[in-house]
């Protein structure tokens, strides 16, 4: 594959990247409306279960934390793009196979490297 053919591919991802960061960003400010708007009602004692209220915000929670990181990861992986550094792993410097792009745009590390960082107990991604 060519480098010419590396840039479509990346300015491709770049569109997906930016279309989910803004997708992202709807989602968790509606997330956090919510979960404003359901401790309002409960310090109002409008909420009768205390205990389904706090399951639904412990859900809201860990929906919002998993936004929030793919919104991260997201904006780095864009800047990771305009620095001219994406597509490269982060571990080896070896270019990343594009399918793994594809599949994963914010790919930081090549298949090898990714494998060998989750063995050592580090994160996906
Ligand atoms: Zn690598």
């Amino acid at each position: 594959m060519t480098s010419v053919r590396r840039t479509e591919v990346y300015r491709e991802l770049e569109d997906r990247l930016r279309a989910r960061r803004g997708e992202l960003r709807q989602a968790i400010q509606s997330g956090l409306q919510a979960m404003g708007e359901e401790r309002l009602a409960r310090d109002i004692g409008d909420v009768g279960d205390d205990g389904l209220a706090s399951w639904i915000q412990d859900l809201q929670e860990v929906d919002l934390q998993r936004d929030t990181e793919e919104l991260r990861d997201i904006e780095q992986a864009l800047e990771r793009i305009h620095a001219g550094t994406y597509g490269y792993c982060v571990d080896c410097g070896d270019e990343v196979a594009v399918a793994r792009l594809r599949a994963y745009p914010t790919a930081k590390r090549c298949l090898e490297c990714q494998e060998l960082h989750e063995r050592r107990g580090g994160a996906r991604a």
